[in-house]
């Protein structure tokens, strides 16, 4: 490269390309790295921006990188939103069609591509990479690391095939990146690639962003709308164990009118395909799924991450839960379970019978202590994965905000709990347990004599299924234990030696619904809203899935919602005024910024459009007729104050789509009629809606049409004489939209 004054940098790269002005913690020093050509093992949190970590150093150098990626989807979309942001990328899988690939690899020895996607078992084909040892490869990446690892949870043996790429590249670096990975895996993923000296990055695990919650599953179904209802219209993920619980699940949910898709192994190709896509393209905004949803899910702005049963080990939530927020703004995961999970995990995994399995059954429980818990869940999630954590209160957990309020009288519930088991011989489950403490009639108690013991409705006062919780708090603290295979409930020694008063127990209340958690409070929710103008957001939101459309990428190509938020704030009306704007580089401040300022201008009044809209409204009814019909070319002067009227604006637009009359929009808005209409005609050219019904009968329409195409839509005064009365002018206006929209389609 030559060097000159003006010799690019990576900060100069970083905002030229994607609008950054900084990097996020360890980007700079992965970079580095990747430019020194020194191997490297780089461990971020998901949303920690690896992917720009090896996508921008060969900006500044000769070559291509090659990037080893699982899935062909994932590939497509990073693929695309590279070449939305200017930089030439391609990949190279069986998907493709001869004449794709042939184009790929033409550019790739022309030295014109940057970077090229492609699987891991393409890398085991010798063809390959004799065509890739006769062109220039600036280095290699290795996405998703850990599946090289059989000790990682989603060990592919493909990956394995990778080690002979050392070999037969000696002088080309080598960078492994992940989002999870412990110890063993980490060095096994440095063995495996057969790594020389390479450089450790591992970031902090901490996701600030992320609202942790793990509540004792009761009624699954009210506890999941429960927090549906506090993200509407908001994306979100959940995660069921069996396939069969997704279908129940996503199917009650539809009745209930959510906006949800299932999606399963056992579900036809097609039909898993069409939901997926569907939710990355953010026309469906929840998917209920079991884990095989979840690799190549890109999509940046997942608010929310249920689980309906406790995932089998900490790493798997870690990855599952951390699909939300990857945009860093606030998201929340919270995992609803009981200690049957546990014993659905244990016969699902058989006893373990070599080390590898007593390893899965270790991370079961470690699991199932979090659900448990009721320290910090972000510390224990960061301790989990070797990392230090400094803040007492981390104020985004259930346990930090106080949601479990400790039982004041624990000890006396507990040991009366302890003393049933006891008196029941250790033969029986929890449930039973709870039966006979709660003083049930249940048919086995009656025959089996048990509400003849002394412990029978002792705990009579209280909820039968607060007892079952109470049951399983005392498994999880060790006190009593859970035989794996018939769930039936014994003491341990620390149980023993609590019924005789020696130890503490601290046994928790009912999840309560604080304040918090029914505003539906996650991370940080009121800051990174803060001066964002929600309606505009929507405007743009509505925009940018239009955009998306037209050009076959999921929206968050386009944009992240992080730089949405960030022009419904900063409001530019400039297209200078968007270079301050996250994420918005040189290429799509050419490319997508002039539409959006389009939208920024009509919304704040601004624009053509709106003004000659205003003047209908300026206009009285049936006086002069000259700027009447709008035209969106005309170009206005601003009219100031019109941005305080934005949300009645949106009301109106909410009540329109749900077919609401022009009278009772004109109520609920206080808005004159004249403005009401105003809303009307802008809703219906924005969305080119051709169809008269509810608005004017479709008889109503005709008659209008003829008189259009007999008088021409020049002015309204011919058009409403010709109609001898026949229809006000109104209606005449509502059809001239109409009428104008049949061209839009
Ligand atoms: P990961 O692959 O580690 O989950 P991504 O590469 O998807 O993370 O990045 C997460 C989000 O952070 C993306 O929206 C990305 O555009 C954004 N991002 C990456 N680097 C930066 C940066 N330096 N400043 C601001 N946002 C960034
Ligand atoms: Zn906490």
């Amino acid at each position: 490269m030559t060097q000159s004054l003006s010799m690019p940098t990576p900060l100069s790269v970083l905002k030229q390309f994607w609008g950054y002005d900084q990097f996020l913690p360890l980007q700079q020093e992965a970079v580095d790295c990747i430019l020194n050509r020194q191997d490297s093992v780089v461990i971020l949190p998901t949303g920690g921006g690896k992917s720009l970590c090896f996508q921008l150093p060969v900006m500044l150098m000769t070559g291509t990188a090659v990037v080893i990626s699982p899935l062909v989807a994932l590939m497509k979309d990073q693929v695309d939103t590279l070449c939305s942001i200017g930089i030439e990328a391609g990949c190279y899988n069986s998907a493709m069609t001869s004449s794709e690939r042939q184009d790929t690899i033409e550019k790739l020895r022309s030295g014109t591509l940057k970077l090229l996607y492609v699987s891991p078992e393409r890398l085991g084909m010798e063809d390959f990479l004799v065509m890739l040892e006769e062109c220039e490869i600036a280095y290699f990446v290795v996405d998703e690391a850990h599946c090289i690892s059989q000790w990682g949870h989603d060990f592919r043996p493909e990956y394995r095939e990778m080690g002979a790429l050392r070999h037969r590249f000696p002088h080309v670096s080598i960078h492994a990146f992940t989002a999870t990975a412990t110890e063993p895996v980490r060095h096994d993923i440095a063995r495996a690639m057969a790594l020389k000296s390479p450089k450790w990055l591992v970031g902090s695990f901490h996701r600030p962003n992320l609202f942790y919650r793990a509540q004792y599953r009761t009624n699954v179904l009210t506890q999941v709308c429960d927090v549906l209802d506090r993200h509407p219209g908001e994306a979100g993920v959940i995660y069921c164990i069996r396939r069969a619980d997704v279908d129940d699940l996503a199917k009650s949910l539809a009745d209930k009118g959510y906006n949800v898709r299932p999606y399963h192994a056992g579900l036809p190709d097609k039909v898993r395909r069409e939901n997926q896509d569907a939710f990355m393209a953010e026309t469906v905004d929840i998917i209920v799924a079991t884990i095989a949803f979840g690799m190549g899910i890109d999509r940046s702005n997942i608010r929310f991450v249920i689980h309906t049963g406790m995932p089998k080990s900490v790493e798997s939530y870690q990855q599952e839960a951390g699909r939300a927020g990857r945009d860093r703004l606030e998201a929340e995961c919270i995992l609803f379970y009981s200690a049957s999970d546990l014993a659905k995990w244990r016969s699902i995994m058989g006893p373990p019978q070599s080390e590898f399995d007593r390893v899965g059954h270790n991370k079961l429980y470690e699991m199932y202590v979090y659900c448990q818990r009721l320290g910090c869940r972000h510390r224990y999630l960061v301790e989990y994965f070797g990392q230090g954590f400094e803040p007492e209160n981390c104020g985004t957990c259930d346990c930090c905000l106080g949601e479990h309020k400790p039982l004041p009288d624990s000890m006396l519930v507990a040991q009366k709990i302890l003393s049933c088991v006891y008196r029941l011989q250790e033969r029986f489950g929890g449930y039973y347990v709870s039966q006979v403490l709660k003083g049930g009639k249940n048919a086995n108690v009656l025959q089996n004599g048990h509400d003849k013991l002394s412990t029978y409705g002792l705990l009579q006062d209280y909820k039968r299924l607060d007892i079952q919780s109470w049951i399983e708090q005392l498994v999880g603290q060790d006190y009593l234990e859970k035989d794996p295979e018939y769930s039936v409930i014994k003491l341990t020694s620390a149980g023993k030696r609590l019924l005789k008063g020696e130890g503490e127990v601290m046994l928790t209340q009912p999840a309560v619904k604080d304040k918090a958690s029914k505003e539906g409070r996650s991370a940080d929710r009121g800051d990174s809203w803060q001066g964002v103008d929600k309606a505009l957001f929507e405007a743009l939101r509505h925009a940018r899935m239009t955009l998306a459309q037209e050009r076959h990428v999921p929206p968050y190509v386009i944009f992240s919602d992080v730089s949405l938020r960030e022009m419904a704030r900063l409001k530019p009306t400039s297209l200078q005024g968007f270079r301050g704007i996250k994420g918005v580089g040189e290429t799509k401040l050419r490319d997508l910024c002039p539409y959006f300022l389009q939208i920024i201008l009509e919304y704040l009044g601004h624009d053509g459009s709106h003004g000659a809209a205003v003047a209908i409204e300026r206009i009285p009814h049936e006086d002069s007729f000259q700027p009447v019909f709008r035209s969106a070319k005309s170009k206005n002067k601003p009219i100031p104050g019109r941005q305080s009227r934005s949300d009645t604006k949106r009301q109106a637009y909410e009540m329109f789509a749900r077919e609401a009359s022009l009278a009772e929009v004109r109520i609920e808005t206080g808005r004159t009629e004249a403005t009401v209409l105003e809303y009307l005609c802008d809703y219906l050219q924005e969305l080119a809606i051709t169809e008269p019904e509810p608005w004017l009968s479709t008889n109503t329409y005709e008659m209008i049409a003829q008189a259009f195409a007999n008088v021409g839509t020049e002015r309204m005064k011919p058009v409403f004489e010709y109609l001898n009365g026949l229809a006000s002018y109104d209606d005449i206006r509502i059809a001239r939209v109409l009428w104008d929209n049949r061209d839009m389609l």
